[in-house]
């Protein structure tokens, strides 16, 4: 069972804000599982091993893009560049098991993401689905 806060649903839409693009202290990188990489390398052209060389750095064993202290290397002002390859992180924002706590949804996503309260409305299944997919 979901937790009661969302079992009714949650509003969202992306407002093409790049906010969640831009990296906020420790929470800032963009991880990349290995389907990442080859979706990635495969969008660029690249082999996976020659994307990982250019774009990604490793941190306690795990692969994420490079960061550089401020927004996503692939942001173009409030534009994904990699939109048709970007990571799975990317595509399940902002339904990550981290914000999924009131304190947290409220905290760090509602008063950051214009998204929030926007749109369609997810529902408990579709953003479990999410959940799973991260
Ligand atoms: S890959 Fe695209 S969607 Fe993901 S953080 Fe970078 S600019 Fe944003």
């Amino acid at each position: 069972m979901p937790p009661k806060w969302w079992s009714n649903g949650i509003r969202f839409e992306c407002q093409g804000s790049g906010k969640c693009c831009v990296s906020r202290g420790t929470t800032g990188y963009v991880y990349l599982t290995l389907v990442d990489r080859q979706r990635l390398a495969k969008f660029f052209g690249l082999s996976t091993r020659e994307f990982t060389r250019r774009y990604c750095a490793k941190t306690h064993g795990q692969f994420h893009l490079v960061d550089t202290e401020g927004p996503c290397q692939f942001l173009e002002g409030t534009r994904c560049s990699v939109y048709d390859g970007r990571p799975t992180q990317c595509r399940t924002w902002p339904f990550w098991p981290e914000n999924m706590s009131p304190k947290a949804w409220n905290r760090d996503v509602a008063g950051f993401c214009p998204g929030v309260g926007k749109g369609r409305l997810w529902t408990a299944l579709e953003i479990q689905g999410e959940l799973d997919r991260g």
